[in-house]
């Protein structure tokens, strides 16, 4: 084992190079035909109406916050578990990110923390769910019932993830999906909401750009069959043919990928039983988790040692571990916004004591093997036990 098993990694094989080539040899490369077949594929494959396909994840929630009319002086809800893009949105419009902490046994966003910090100018929530676990839904939803507020659920793990036996992708405002190569599906670099609002998805339509349309029942004036009008200030985050009609060819594997990073994560919940320095994620009985990362917890009053010295470790046995995530509020940009450590203990926490192992669909059972053997190996080595 010398070379390092990635924590994430894509999965491309022939199909999927046949889809981009055949793109290559045709008359569009961007904004052609194989983009609304992409929409139409996720969004069918979430239960949605709509979707609308973006350059990227970042994108895509930029659009949300822009049509939800998320604005100056708006305070927007999010957790602070998770990838910067998920408030860096809320900045680009101009908002206050709030981060609500999360609970200690799901890792998402609380609920109970959620109302807490809803103030007389909180437009939305962002709740993101963690791994690809789905958030408390019915729980969120009730809240913005009763405070009219929009669910933008960034579920950019959450590909294929159940809460309730309904699909993620159906259930908030907009949701969005994100193609990064580490994530469920890829096209490169690409992004999608999902929603079941006609209004949203129209705007979402023009706002990635330009905030050009050119539907005729919707112009000003009319100048004949060139004339298009720009009616907002919208942006270029256009996804290209190219990247979706990989993301077709990728959509048509997803099931497998879900099987397969499912089985992953139940050989890690199996060969991690009875490690009581390693506390396995938790998982409500309602939710299927679509496991885009395999996160552990450290009991680290069980070891000798902290979450670095067991990281470098594993990354001196080659495997690819990381920490997903460093609090948003942490970051030198949010700390010159004025945010505090302090604000989220549970997620400061948890921080402290985690590690995702390697998860994605073409690992080897041997690799897995390996991954499991070597971390046991290793917090027994500097257990307390030992
Ligand atoms: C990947 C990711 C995004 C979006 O990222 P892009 O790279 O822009 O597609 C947003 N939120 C979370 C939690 C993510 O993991």
């Amino acid at each position: 084992m010398s070379d390092m098993i990635p924590y994430g990694r894509q999965y491309i094989d022939k199909e999927d190079i046949n889809a981009v080539i055949s793109v290559l040899r045709g008359d569009f490369l961007t904004t052609g035909p194989s983009i609304e077949k992409f929409e139409d594929s996720v969004a069918k494959y979430v239960d949605a109406k709509y979707a609308v396909a973006f350059s990227s994840g970042t994108a895509a929630l930029h659009g949300a916050c822009y049509v939800a009319g998320i604005n100056e002086g708006d305070e927007v809800i999010t957790s602070p578990m998770t990838f910067a893009a998920s408030s860096n949105c809320i900045l680009y419009q101009k908002a206050t990110p709030i981060f609500a902490d999360i609970d200690k046994r799901t890792n998402n966003i609380d609920p109970v923390e959620i109302k807490k910090n809803i103030s007389d100018y909180t437009k939305a929530i962002i709740p993101v769910d963690f791994t690809g676990q789905p958030c408390d839904l019915d729980e969120i939803v009730k809240i913005a019932k009763n405070h009219d507020l929009i669910i933008i659920e960034d579920a950019a793990h959450a590909l294929g993830a159940t809460y309730k036996n309904r699909k993620i992708g159906s259930i908030s405002d907009m949701t969005m999906f994100s193609f990064h190569p580490v994530k469920h599906i890829t096209t490169g670099e690409g992004g999608i909401i999902t929603t079941n609002n006609r209004e949203y998805y129209e705007k979402l339509l023009a706002f990635r750009s330009h905030g050009i349309t050119r539907d005729r029942s919707k112009l000003s004036e009319d100048h004949g069959p060139w004339y298009y009008e720009m009616q907002f200030l919208g942006y270029n985050y256009r996804m290209t043919d190219l990247q979706a009609a990989l993301g077709i060819s990728q959509i048509n594997k997803s099931d497998y990928f879900l099987k397969r990073r499912t089985e992953i994560a139940n050989k890690y919940n199996q060969g991690f039983t009875n490690i009581p320095e390693v506390e396995r994620p938790y998982r409500p009985e309602f939710n299927s988790n679509s496991w885009h990362l395999y996160v552990i917890r450290l009991r680290l009053e069980k070891l000798k040692v902290d979450r670095k010295t067991i990281f470098e470790e594993l990354r001196n046995k080659s495997i690819g571990v990381n920490v997903h995530y460093i609090p948003v509020y942490y970051q030198p940009y949010y700390k010159e916004l004025d945010y505090k450590k302090g604000i989220c203990p549970n997620a400061e926490s948890l921080y402290e004591e985690i590690i995702s192992l390697p998860l994605f669909p073409s690992m080897t059972d041997a690799d897995i093997k390996y991954v499991i053997e070597t971390v046991k190996d290793t917090v027994l080595r500097f257990s307390i036990r030992g």
